[in-house]
């Protein structure tokens, strides 16, 4: 008999890594329910910074992992960027990351499989189920279960719902409904329309041409391309260029971004994902260095993604029911930093869910303290991602094409180096250690 059951909405990074977390605790029984009609992640790269790594060494999941991957995980260090100004006829390398260990990057269906292969014997997993909304008992009847809604009709029921739905989340939107609800019936009307501005996500006025590319046809064009063998990002205005080598270097992961800053925060109409031509991308790319020319020349399949971030949101729970990853923070991805943050979100939660001292009738207190722990740092991230992105793209306060004056300033690409370095050190400088031990000794305190 367990002794309670657990509903992951969603399965992604975030949502996979949470039933893989909670995979440790045979006493809880979770349920995993994925709106597509398999598991199928998008054929691109997903770069794991040291401090998620960390996480995936504790999950057990680092050895498969490393198989995969291109860099070796271990603490030297690493190459984890060239940072060279592309938007020019000729481009130049301005600065080197080096971090230590470097930033891991994978082939983000190797690594879904790897997560769905450490699955416990006792997670299930259904696919075809998009949640539409929750139903849970007010707050105090800890015994009722959570009643999910799903697209096809069906229902079914849990005593924790975590959402792991993504940028679009269905759980975050009854979510905050519920918070707004409160709110309003206690007369705080602007708390309760803020919430409900919250639940919608916003565009963030940026755009990603998404691709990957055969590391042969690159080679047979440009024999001793960079990318071939170093992860490069190219910086230039209102646009940035992110590639590296992905499957041990036979494919390489393109992303480039157009920004529209003046855009941030309107509707996006249309579709937020299409399939594009490569002509289209040249011509957003015009006058683009050949380097960026050349990879851009061997693209066959492209998509556009309109990038969409979420609200800072007051809370990531209401209840019995938590979120995860995107659906509580998602953010523009200039650190590279999404995923691992979906992996702490899921780690942390496990870990509170995991506890002895975590039972049926005090789950709520651990949603709490996994709220008030975990909540600040995510959206901390979220926050320095987006400063990340303007000094990419140079919109940076002061940190503008037009303020480099006469030609490219070596100096001032140099600052904007340095400023992203140490914004976006974190990711390797820091680890999730100290906030699990607050959380664990908080939950044995209460
Ligand atoms: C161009 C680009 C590059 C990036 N690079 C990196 C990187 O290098 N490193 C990094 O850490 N992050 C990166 N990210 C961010 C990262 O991809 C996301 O933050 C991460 O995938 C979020 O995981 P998630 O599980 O929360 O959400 P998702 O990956 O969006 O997964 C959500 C899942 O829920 C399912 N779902 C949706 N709605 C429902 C519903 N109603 N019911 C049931 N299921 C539902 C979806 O089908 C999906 O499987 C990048 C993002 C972009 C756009």
């Amino acid at each position: 008999m367990p002794k309670f059951t657990v509903a992951i909405c969603g399965g992604g990074v975030g949502g996979l890594a949470c039933a893989v977390a909670l995979s440790r605790y045979p006493d809880i029984e979770v349920n995993v329910y994925e709106a597509a009609s398999k598991f199928a992640e998008v054929g691109a790269g997903v770069g794991i910074w040291p401090r998620a790594w960390k996480i995936v060494q504790a999950l057990g999941l680092d050895r498969e992992l490393a198989e995969v991957a291109v860099v070796s995980p271990d603490h030297h260090p690493k190459l984890s960027f060239n940072f060279r100004k592309g938007d020019q006829p000729e481009g130049h390398t301005f600065y080197q990351l080096y971090t230590p260990g470097g930033l891991v990057t994978i082939h983000r269906p190797s690594f879904q499989r790897i997560l769905l292969r450490h699955l416990s014997p006792s997670s299930r997993t259904h696919t075809g189920k998009r949640l539409v909304s929750y139903s849970q008992p007010a707050q105090g009847s800890s015994h009722s279960p959570i009643t999910l809604h799903f697209e096809d009709g069906s229902t079914a029921a849990c005593d924790v719902l975590v959402g792991a739905d993504g940028v679009k989340s269905a759980t975050r939107a009854t979510l905050v409904d519920e918070l707004a609800r409160a709110a309003s019936s206690a007369g705080r009307r602007d708390e309760a329309e803020a919430l409900h501005r919250a639940a919608q996500p916003r565009w963030s006025g940026i755009c990603a041409y998404r691709t990957t590319i055969p590391a042969d046809a690159l080679r047979a064009r440009v024999p001793g391309h960079k990318v071939l063998k170093e992860p490069m990002a190219y910086f230039g205005q209102d646009a940035q260029v992110t590639a590296y080598p992905l499957l041990h270097g036979d494919i390489i992961n393109v992303a480039a971004f157009r920004a529209r800053y003046d855009l941030e925060g309107t509707t996006m109409r249309g579709p937020w994902v299409v399939d594009t031509t490569k002509d289209e991308l040249a011509a957003d790319f015009s006058g683009w260095e050949p380097e960026v020319q050349a990879m851009f020349q061997c693209v066959s399949k492209l998509s556009r993604w309109a990038i969409h971030t979420t609200e800072r949101l007051p809370t990531f729970v209401s209840g019995r029911v938590a979120l995860v990853g995107d659906s509580a923070h998602a953010a523009v991805p200039f650190q590279g930093a999404g995923a691992g943050q979906a992996i702490e979100d899921a780690y942390l939660l496990a870990t509170l869910l995991g506890h002895s001292k975590t039972t049926l009738s005090t789950l709520t207190r651990a949603l709490k303290i996994y709220d008030e722990v975990r909540r600040p740092y995510a959206q901390l991230v979220a926050e320095t991602s987006r400063e990340c992105g303007m000094l990419f793209t140079f919109n940076y306060p002061g940190f503008s094409s037009r303020d480099f004056g006469e030609g490219s300033d070596a100096d001032k690409l140099r600052t904007i180096a340095e400023t992203i370095r140490r914004k976006w050190s974190w990711a390797w400088d820091t680890t999730l250690d100290g906030d699990v031990q607050r959380a664990v000794q908080w939950l044995e305190a209460s």
